[in-house]
């Protein structure tokens, strides 16, 4: 907002004028289909209200505050009123909620607090944990090459390097039982995620410029992750700002189904098992990746998939996406205890994801309530059968 004009979602004048305000995005009254409603149970809660909020910041009939920032920030950035949205017209609403993020950022409403500090590290060592950058391949197994003339990247992303260390341990061990050459980049940084999501564009813009630099002095021609935080980003957002990509972007669990289709992969093992799967929602709802990582799970000998009462598209988020855990963590917790509820309803043993951040949130939500089920990664059940 620049001399009192709201600039980022201006862009979207014409959408949000187009919402017919039925409400559906906020779930109704019978189900909870948005997380941020369901923890504040305000209008100003849904996109709908947000849309409201956008609309009167635009017409100058509100102004921003710090109460209105903070309400802007409880919203996990889920997609699930987007996706409801589009079954009755067609709305931008992550875009848009991004946007007046964006904004409330350019006004010094914004980011939260605990974004800034997070943010603050972020610049100076390329990673939003509190870690020394070089900190990051340290996850790498005495003796393990990866720095090889691959062109196949492995973009491991923050979250397992620095604090899930075994799914890149599983992953690499998945690519050397298929006999697949994988390149790790100790100059990779901070996919963006964090700084896009939260409003602050120009830290976002400065680590996307450096990983693409990277990539082409690398070479590259296949980027593959186990994130879908940074999945997401490395497909939309960086073609979205710097324009076309000469790389292929693919999730592990997209990688590993080809891998396993072509009779690359072998799996010797079994796991007799009922399993239960979360669908995250950078990888779902963002990317529209819901079939890879089902397929694989049904390969593994003895397992069987139970699907939880809300999935695919209507999955519910984990809570911890948009900033939401790291500024409002009880929120993000309340959030997954639901989730965690529902696992539990389809009596699987494991909940597995294919998000090491979905993956950490679910495991503390099940932990703090002495649950039985183990949460898990996708990567790491596999690394258990070949
Ligand atoms: S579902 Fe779409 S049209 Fe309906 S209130 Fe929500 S944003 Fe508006
Ligand atoms: S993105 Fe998710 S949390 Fe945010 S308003 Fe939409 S449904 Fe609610």
């Amino acid at each position: 907002m620049n001399g009192g004009k709201v600039m980022q979602i201006s862009e979207y004048y014409n959408q949000i004028w187009k919402c017919g305000r039925c409400g559906y995005c906020g779930g109704g009254y019978l189900e909870d289909r948005c997380p941020s409603r369901f923890l504040g149970r305000f209008e100003s809660s849904t996109a709908r209200g947000k849309l409201l909020i956008a609309r009167a910041l635009m017409n100058g009939e509100l102004h921003p505050s710090p109460e209105l920032a903070k309400r802007i920030y409880e919203c996990t950035l889920c997609g699930s009123c987007e996706t409801i949205c589009d079954r009755i017209i067609h709305l931008d609403l992550v875009d848009i909620l991004e946007a007046l993020r964006a904004d409330m950022a350019d006004v010094g409403l914004g980011p939260m607090p605990r974004h800034k500090e997070i943010l603050d590290w972020i610049k100076k060592e390329h990673n939003p944990y509190m870690e020394k950058h070089e900190d990051r391949v340290k996850w790498i197994p005495q003796g393990k090459d990866v720095s090889g003339q691959s062109k196949i990247l492995y973009f491991t992303g923050c979250t397992a390097p620095y604090r899930q260390p075994e799914i890149s341990r599983a992953s690499l061990q998945v690519m050397d039982a298929a006999g697949v050459e994988v390149l790790v980049a100790p100059k990779e940084w901070c996919c963006g995620s964090v700084a896009f999501r939260t409003g602050a564009r120009d830290v976002g813009l400065d680590l996307a410029n450096h990983n693409v630099e990277l990539f082409r002095s690398l070479g590259v021609e296949t980027i593959v992750t186990h994130c879908p935080g940074c999945y997401r980003t490395l497909k939309l957002d960086y073609p979205k700002l710097l324009g076309e990509m000469p790389w292929k972007v693919l999730h592990f669990s997209e990688f590993v189904e080809d891998l396993l289709g072509r009779g690359k992969l072998q799996l010797n093992g079994r796991i007799d098992a009922k399993v239960t799967y979360h669908d995250p929602c950078h990888l779902g709802r963002h990317t529209g990746v819901y079939d890879p990582p089902r397929r694989v799970l049904k390969s593994i000998p003895g397992l069987e998939l139970v699907e939880m009462e809300r999935t695919r598209e209507d999955a519910w988020c984990c809570g911890a996406g948009g900033g939401v855990k790291s500024a409002f963590p009880d929120s993000a917790l309340k959030v997954a205890n639901e989730r965690i509820k529902e696992a539990e309803q389809t009596a699987a043993q494991y909940l597995v994801t294919t998000c090491p951040f979905c993956r950490q949130n679910l495991k503390d939500s099940s932990d703090s309530s002495g649950g039985h089920l183990q949460v898990c990664d996708l990567m790491e059940l596999l690394a258990r059968v070949i």
